[in-house]
């Protein structure tokens, strides 16, 4: 049973109308570890959480988390699963701190409510109706009331959009001690240093399917067209160095005496424009490799053009 995943979603199908906003998606959520669902606008992340969740009826294909059906089995998952969404999920007339002490008291053995509060900047809003918080108030309540039943697996949709960077940090370390606490944690965001920082396994999803998945390093890595800097005397033979290195690789003098090589970044090249410098009397400053960041490999992915 524990060597199961946390969540199972196999070739998961759901339409809205005509439109098909999941369209046979597999995600597979490994106990313990902490998955980011990246994507465009529309992809359809925060339609494949709410099924997750149960609020959501799949048309088609299966999905089962902590081993339960989330339609059928709601009453007995509910209990063991926390759940932040991004409308907010909550009476808008109820202050701060009663919803939060309510929520608790739903639960076997909850965190201390108080503790949630300082630990989220939340002390001054607590006697606050929940409508007159400011959005990152609201966001960070929201956040505070999906962990406080202590749940086994945490679906977070979007928890840090709209924080001012303390709380975007305060976000980042309960998530993190969540995690070290051994909760499974599933989170969507558009924000890809936020998944580099924290994820163990990154989901990019477009058009309703998973495009692609694996470490951040793993995906970052992948098809490594990578880029080397280095600063040596101006106006270097670049046709000379390019001689030397592999045909697909590109070299610019970006401003005088400052070079670009773009292709692939090995070990081996950077032995060979090293060795080309010394037999040309260069001593390359500031030589620098440059990885893919994930956002390279997100654009790459789904394209830089705007989605409906
Ligand atoms: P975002 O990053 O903008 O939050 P998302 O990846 O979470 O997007 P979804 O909210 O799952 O995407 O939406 C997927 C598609 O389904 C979109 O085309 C959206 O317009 C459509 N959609 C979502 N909810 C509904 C709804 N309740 N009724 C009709 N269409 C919907």
């Amino acid at each position: 049973m524990r060597n199961e995943p946390a969540v199972e979603v196999t070739g998961l199908v759901k339409r809205y109308g005509t439109r098909t906003a999941v369209d046979g998606l597999d995600l597979s959520v490994a106990r313990g570890g902490l998955t980011a669902v990246l994507g465009p606008n529309g992809a359809g992340k925060t339609t494949t959480v709410e099924v997750c969740e149960g609020y959501r009826r799949p048309d088609g294909g299966s999905v089962r988390v902590l081993g339960l059906d989330p339609v059928t089995d709601g009453a007995r998952l509910r209990p063991r699963i926390g759940v932040m969404l991004q409308s907010g999920g909550v009476y808008p007339g109820a202050r701060a701190e009663e919803m939060l002490r309510h929520t608790a008291t739903l639960h076997a053995n909850p965190v201390d409510p108080d503790l949630l509060i300082e630990r989220l900047g939340l002390e001054s809003c607590g006697r606050t109706a929940y409508r007159r918080l400011s959005g990152g108030q609201q966001q960070r309540l929201a956040l505070a009331m999906a962990v406080v039943g202590r749940p086994e697996l945490v679906f977070l949709d979007e928890p840090t959009a709209g924080l001012d960077p303390q709380a975007r940090h305060a976000t980042w370390d309960l998530v993190r001690e969540l995690r070290a606490d051994g909760v499974t944690v599933v989170l969507t965001t558009h924000f890809m240093d936020e998944a580099e920082q924290l994820a163990d396994q990154v989901v990019i999803i477009d058009g309703g399917r998973a495009i692609a998945r694996g470490t951040p390093d793993e995906l970052c890595r992948g098809g490594a067209e990578n880029t080397l800097r280095f600063s040596g005397r101006p106006g270097l033979d670049l046709v000379s160095l390019l001689n030397a290195l592999p045909a697909d690789t590109a070299a610019a003098e970006l401003t005088p005496g400052n070079y670009r090589i773009e292709g692939k970044v090995d070990p081996q090249l950077l032995a060979t424009v090293t060795s080309w410098c010394a037999q040309h009397g260069v001593l390359p400053d500031r030589l620098s490799v440059e990885r893919r960041t994930l956002e390279d490999v997100f654009l790459e992915l789904t394209g830089k053009e705007l989605r409906a």
